[in-house]
């Protein structure tokens, strides 16, 4: 059985707490590896390795950090399909999917490459007698990253990047699920000349997340995950006087107008809906047609869509979707799914009793949609994580937009239209960080921030763009008087410039 430890001081180790979990394979449900899981001490060894390295790399100059990420995205294309290959045995998507995983990440990389001018600081000339003031940003210390299952490449990237180039140093705590592309993204990192300690990978469960959030040499805290944890971990860890940015979980509506082009309309909704099995926090899960027409051609065009989904392992590249990540996710889609029926709503693809040949004990759940889903229902208040889009029929443009509008999550949102008036009231009035029009999962570019409002995300600044450059870093601002003479006398009063 292979075992994956640790990645500390530049090399990987072998757990030591003699706690482990187990790693699945989704389309089969085998276990392929056992995971160890970090104890108090073992997270110590690697911030204490952060913490020796950080001051050099703080002082590296920048052209030279960001050297190490042109190697860095170099790497990681000509090792491309090994590492999505790996992705998709541990997560379950497809092969093509866990590609798109990695390079949305590796553009996160690619963009911290301008960290010599992402970085630099501000300077007033003059700004009183013999008066210069300047502010820089320097480096937090030692960060950290706990992230979810979905995008095992892209999410720990989001973080890491950013954070190191920056000239901090980081630990990483990727999800138990799929932990091997983490551990070689560590890596690359060292082989494109990352000194060792920079960047840590922290293997692990609660335990190694509270170590985190309550270890007095972490400054910063990255979160990516559910909205529970979210909240904890924005509590806890502000509490302890770190800052923190914490993103959560999502219901993200699709609005269908009257006058949208209807087959782009149930097309974009398929890829957006089913892609992933709708393990995406910016998948599309509640469509809202607006007017019983547009909602009868909605669901005429999606259902026979729904029905001929391709559903198979990874090791199939002709499967649009794979199995859901872990036996609980699908057995907890499926019980979302029974309430749905149970609480009214109309079945029109039921996903339930979906088989495949060879593949019995995989974690595998059809493709399902919803008809005259209702707001008090569960399977529209809560975040499925799974291949289930509910129709929510709306009677206008206000009502359609109440429902994003009054919704706890706040992640993403669409409209389908081809009216510029309506797409231009709806992306001013929502409530909602990320908005597409005509485009089904609006996730942002490196170069802009990604991050949702409401539920959806704890803290203020957003993952990648120059927001993550502020995150990581802090302003110190420097007033000094050149020549450097003072007035004779101390001065009592609040100085002034003027
Ligand atoms: P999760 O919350 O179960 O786990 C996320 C991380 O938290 C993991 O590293 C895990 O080890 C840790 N964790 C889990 N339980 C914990 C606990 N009790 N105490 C401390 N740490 C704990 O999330 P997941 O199932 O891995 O990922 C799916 C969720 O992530 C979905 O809700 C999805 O919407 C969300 N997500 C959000 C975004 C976003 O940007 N908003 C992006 C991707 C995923």
């Amino acid at each position: 059985m292979r075992s994956i430890g640790h990645f500390i001081n530049g090399v990987r180790v072998e757990g030591k707490s003699g706690r482990s979990a187990d790693v699945f394979n989704p389309a089969t449900g085998e276990v392929s590896a056992r995971l160890a899981l970090a104890s108090a001490a073992e997270l110590d060894a690697a911030v204490a390795s952060a913490l020796a390295a950080q001051p050099k790399w703080a002082a590296t100059n920048p052209q030279r950090r960001a050297r190490v990420f042109f190697r860095f995205v170099d790497l990681i294309n000509q090792h491309m399909d090994e590492l999505a290959v790996l992705l998709s045995s541990e997560h379950g998507k497809t092969v093509e999917d866990s590609k798109g995983d990695i390079v949305r990440g590796m553009e996160v990389a690619e963009f911290v490459c301008g960290i010599p001018h992402l970085q630099k600081g501000e300077f007033t000339e003059g700004a009183g007698p013999g008066i210069d003031m300047y502010s820089m940003r320097q480096p937090v210390g030692v960060g950290a990253g706990i992230t979810p299952f979905n995008f095992p490449a892209m999410i720990p990237m989001w973080m890491f990047a950013p954070a190191i180039a920056a000239g901090n140093a980081f630990i990483l705590k990727p999800s138990e699920r799929a932990p091997s592309v983490p551990m070689r993204l560590a890596e690359l990192m060292i082989e494109a000349g990352l000194p060792a300690g920079i960047l840590n990978v922290v293997n692990g469960d609660k335990e190694a997340v509270d170590g985190i959030l309550h270890h007095h040499e972490i400054a910063g805290i990255s979160f990516v995950g559910s909205t529970p944890i979210a909240r904890y971990v924005y509590a806890t860890a502000a509490a302890n006087g770190k800052r923190v940015q914490a993103f959560g979980g999502a219901k993200n509506h699709m609005v269908v107008m009257p006058d949208a082009d209807m087959d782009k309309a149930a097309d974009a909704l398929m890829g957006a809906g089913y892609g992933s099995a709708g393990e995406r926090c910016m998948a599309v899960s509640v469509a809202v047609p607006v007017g019983a027409e547009t909602a009868d051609r909605l669901v005429a065009a999606l259902a026979p869509k729904v029905e001929a989904l391709r559903i198979g392992p990874y090791t199939d590249a002709q499967s649009d979707m794979g199995p859901l990540v872990t036996r609980a996710a699908q057995q907890r889609v499926l019980s979302l799914i029974d309430k749905g029926v149970e609480q009214g709503a109309k079945l029109v693809v039921d996903g339930r009793g979906f088989k495949l040949q060879g593949y019995e004990d995989g974690y595998f759940v059809g493709g399902t949609l919803f008809d005259n889903v209702t707001t008090e229902m569960d399977i529209y208040r809560e975040e499925i994580f799974g291949p289930v889009v509910s129709v929510v029929r709306a009677g206008s443009y206000e009502e359609a937009l109440e429902l994003p509008l009054r919704h706890q999550y706040g992640n993403g949102v669409a409209i389908f239209t081809r009216d510029g008036d309506t797409a231009r009231d709806f992306a001013s009035r929502i409530n909602i960080g990320m908005v597409g029009i005509n485009v089904p999962v609006p996730v942002p570019l490196a170069y802009h921030s990604f991050g949702g409002w409401k539920a959806s995300a704890f803290g203020d600044l957003n993952q990648h763009g120059t927001d993550s450059i502020k995150f990581w870093t802090r302003t110190k601002t420097i007033t000094s008087r050149w020549p450097s003479g003072l007035k004779e006398g101390a001065q009592f009063s609040m100085p002034t410039m003027a």
